[in-house]
């Protein structure tokens, strides 16, 4: 297998971690960027540098890229995972946080791009690998601005894919169902924050309930599952343009294709009312 230069963002936790300990496995020249570099340091085991990295940071994104440039002389793959659930009633949450989200799962995403972008260029190839979600593919209730990031990553990579086609850049989205990472305890405390004193706060808060015990539940997908989707792309020869995996993911798409949006409605409204309960007993089945 060709050894290749990747660079990860948030590859302190979760995902980000799990593919960066995969790639890095796999004999690959791995830099993992993330905020707590202090998180990376038992991937130095298999070769990993870790690296400081904010993705809301210009500077910081300037020199994370600059490290790996004046290490290797490329980067051959990017792997933009960094990003964060921040869930909350579109009418209580700030304007300031609702910029925050989209800062960090898109904007921080886009700099990232084209910071990398004339080093792939200048070698006529490379690839980058943006995780979104299928929360990019339907909506649930309270996750409105997530949801709004998550399909601006959908649709910006989409128009990345045409445009870099001329310089032998390809560009590869994967879309996790749920996976048992911090990113469901982030997503409920935004909530429960978000909801408190507010007339949400009796639906939100069974909805932050659901997310604390559904991401608490072995029901979910294991990072490595999205960890080795991850390595595929970045080793395919030709490879695919989604990769849509993990705990439910290919079912819930497929259903909010098929259903109207009022039944998609209903069901939501359902599952908000029903699904801790349901998380609970799946929990206390598997335990
Ligand atoms: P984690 O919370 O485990 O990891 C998130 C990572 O993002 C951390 O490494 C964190 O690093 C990094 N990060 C957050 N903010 C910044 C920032 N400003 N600058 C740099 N890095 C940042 O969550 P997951 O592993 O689950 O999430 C990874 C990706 O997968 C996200 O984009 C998420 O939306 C997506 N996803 C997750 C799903 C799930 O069910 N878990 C499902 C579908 C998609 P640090 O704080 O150290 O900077």
């Amino acid at each position: 297998m060709e050894k290749k230069v990747i660079l990860i963002t948030g590859a302190s936790s979760g995902i980000g971690y799990s593919a960066a300990r995969i790639l890095s496995q796999q004999g690959h020249k791995v830099y993992g960027a993330a905020r707590r570099v202090e998180l990376m340091e038992p991937l130095r085991e298999f070769g990993l540098v870790p690296v400081k990295l904010d993705v809301t940071d210009e500077n910081s994104i300037r020199e994370a890229v600059k490290t790996v440039i004046e290490a290797e002389g490329r980067i051959d793959v990017l792997v933009n995972n960094a990003g964060y659930g921040s869930f909350g009633p579109i009418e209580s949450v700030p304007e300031q946080e609702a910029r925050m989200q989209m800062e960090v799962n898109v904007f921080g995403l886009a700099a990232m791009i084209r910071c990398v972008l004339p080093y792939m260029r200048e070698r006529h190839g490379g690839r980058i690998i943006n995780i979104s979600s299928i929360a990019g593919k339907l909506v649930l209730p309270y996750g409105g601005w997530y949801h709004v990031s998550k399909y601006s990553v959908e649709a910006l990579s989409d128009a990345l894919r045409i445009e870099l086609k001329q310089f032998g850049i390809k560009v590869s989205i994967i879309e996790p169902g749920g996976i048992k990472t911090p990113w469901g305890t982030i997503a409920a405390e935004h909530l429960e924050k978000t909801c408190e004193g507010t007339v949400y706060e009796d639906e939100g808060g069974q909805m932050a309930r659901f997310l604390r015990k559904g991401y608490a539940t072995n029901f979910l997908s294991s990072p490595d599952v999205i960890g080795r989707a991850i390595a595929r792309a970045a080793n395919a020869r030709r490879p695919k343009t989604r990769y849509r995996t993990g705990r439910i993911a290919g079912t819930a798409v497929f259903v909010h294709s098929i259903i109207p949006a009022r039944w998609w409605d209903a069901l939501m409204k359902f599952s908000v009312k029903n699904l801790y309960n349901l998380a609970r007993r799946v929990d206390e089945a598997s335990s």
